[in-house]
């Protein structure tokens, strides 16, 4: 195992993993309402091109990678670097990335404890009010989309008070390293192939 270098302090890093459990949670209650599963879906939403903007949960997947065997680590990296040789070969052409995620294993998340926000939210319809007022609702996957065409009153995860919460304990992760707010925009692979943050 590698040592544990560039980690966050234990109480963020439960004070996050609360914060994902609660978020699983909410998306549990309308996935539970709506009878809503992934089960025997014929796509795969890992191979979604989702970007990440938090330092906190660049640190905490790598908390986890770094609990990995050295194998499945190098493993996991070879696929990160061929996940981005393949996306700069796909936005040559001008297309949007479909690539499965590193840390897919045969269509399971092999990193599920550390897995990102957007893999616990994405799927059910969810609303969110942006500090400036603005409020953005997400209708669900297209799955999703199916089972609550022609429904009335559409059960929706909030997700205002959980995004609050995240950007709350990044700001602690960076005061606590007293670093100006970076500006991240990453996919999981840029984030496995270019190491933990440095905090
Ligand atoms: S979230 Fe929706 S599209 Fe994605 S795997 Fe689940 S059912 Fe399929
Ligand atoms: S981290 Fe896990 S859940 Fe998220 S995209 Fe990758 S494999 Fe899927």
């Amino acid at each position: 195992m590698l040592m544990n270098e560039n980690i966050i302090s234990p109480e963020l890093a439960a004070r996050l993993a609360d914060l994902y459990t609660r978020m699983a949670g909410a998306y549990d209650l309308v996935a539970g309402e709506l009878a809503f599963t992934c089960e025997g879906c014929p796509d795969n939403c890992c191979d979604s091109l989702f970007l990440h903007h938090t330092l906190i949960e660049w640190a905490y997947l790598w908390q986890g990678l770094q609990e990995l065997t050295p194998e499945a680590l190098h493993k996991i990296k070879a696929r990160a670097k061929r996940y981005l040789s393949d996306a700069t070969g796909s936005m040559a052409k001008g297309e949007r990335p479909q690539i499965m995620c590193p840390l897919n294993d045969d269509g399971l998340c092999g990193l599920y404890q550390h897995r990102l926000m957007i893999c616990r939210m994405h799927g059910v319809p969810a609303k969110i009010t942006r500090p400036d007022g603005q409020a953005l609702q997400f209708p669900g996957c297209f799955r999703c989309q199916e089972l609550t065409v022609g429904r009335e009153k559409v059960p929706e995860v909030d997700r205002t008070e959980l995004y609050q919460e995240l950007a709350d304990l990044e700001r602690q992760l960076i005061e606590s390293t007293h670093q100006t707010r970076p500006r991240i925009k990453m996919t999981i692979a840029e984030m496995i192939v270019n190491g933990p943050p440095l905090l």
